[in-house]
């Protein structure tokens, strides 16, 4: 099917209620454009497990704490079309703020056990409220049954499964592994934004949290904490904003690996001009 761009909720709900009525399974990836083969691997496991495979763009203000950042952040519709063209994507939905936001529109306020209380929520304050009021926004216009998130942002992810728990538990949340650059660099669209230097240096982020995991078995969570550290701020373009080992399903930081079997380590960077952050299995 060839992929059809919709700007008007009214009308992507017209297509939608008229496809759910046949019974069609609609698979659902939020993104904010700029999209690469992290993307478009979501894209293609919606596609595979639904019989329609739909993506948003939205570059949504009320998840930047950084109004720098939101200015910034990369925007080029034509060329995501152009992707999405060769993707198994049908539909498009590529609202602007006025589509998504009505005048004086309210931030959702739910409990999320703490999970935004920490790392990414800790340092960028009002980020997971902004990412869960545009995501139940989404979800309540395309009414996916699947909808198809990156383990990229891990937090994310755990958010959002929380959330849709209490607030869609109809839907049905589908984590994905990260893809990477073959040097180890998590693709993401704020690369684009890396100076040469740190673009070349970046790959230390990844290296760094794998000889974390070699050693865990052999030194204490703080000296590996400080290893991480020395070894990505040996290039003085980078500085570790955090570095956490923390379990998986709480997120809760923990002082020794015994104290959880399901461990995750995690890690926000921030370069001349962009903040990076990664996590992998421990
Ligand atoms: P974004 O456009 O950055 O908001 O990301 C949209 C979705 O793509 C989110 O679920 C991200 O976790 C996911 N994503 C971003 N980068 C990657 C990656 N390198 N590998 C897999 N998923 C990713």
């Amino acid at each position: 099917m060839a992929l059809r761009v919709f700007k008007s909720k009214a009308e992507i709900e017209d297509q939608i209620s008229m496809l759910k009525r046949q019974g069609i399974k609609i698979g659902f990836v939020p993104t904010m454009g700029a999209l690469h083969k992290g993307h478009e691997a979501l894209i293609e496991k919606s596609a595979v497990e639904n019989d329609i495979a739909i993506c948003s763009i939205f570059v949504n203000p009320t998840q930047f704490n950084d109004k720098k950042d939101f200015g910034n952040y990369p925007r080029n519709l034509q060329n995501d079309i152009a992707i999405l063209d060769k993707t198994r994507c049908s539909f498009l939905f590529a609202p602007d703020e006025t589509e998504m936001y009505e005048p004086g529109a309210k931030i959702l306020n739910i409990d999320l056990n703490g999970l935004d209380k920490v790392m990414e929520g800790f340092h960028r304050p009002g980020h997971f409220a902004g990412v869960v009021t545009v995501v139940d926004r989404l979800f309540k216009i395309i009414n996916p049954h699947s909808a198809y998130f990156g383990e990229k942002d891990f937090q994310q992810l755990a958010i959002i499964r929380l959330m849709a728990s209490k607030l869609h538990p109809a839907i049905n949340i589908v984590g994905l592994p990260t893809i990477r650059e073959p040097d180890g660099l998590a693709l993401s669209s704020r690369n684009q934004r890396l100076s040469n230097e740190e673009r070349k240096n970046a790959p230390v982020i990844f290296k760094s949290m794998n000889d974390a995991r070699a050693s865990k078995n052999k030194i204490t969570v703080s000296e590996i904490k400080s290893g991480v550290i020395s070894n990505i701020e040996s290039f003085p373009v980078f500085k570790v904003e955090y570095i956490e080992i923390a379990d998986a399903e709480t997120l809760k930081s923990v002082y020794d690996i015994s104290e959880s079997k399901n461990l995750r380590i995690f890690i926000a960077v921030q370069t001349s001009s962009v903040r990076l952050i990664d996590n992998i299995e421990f």
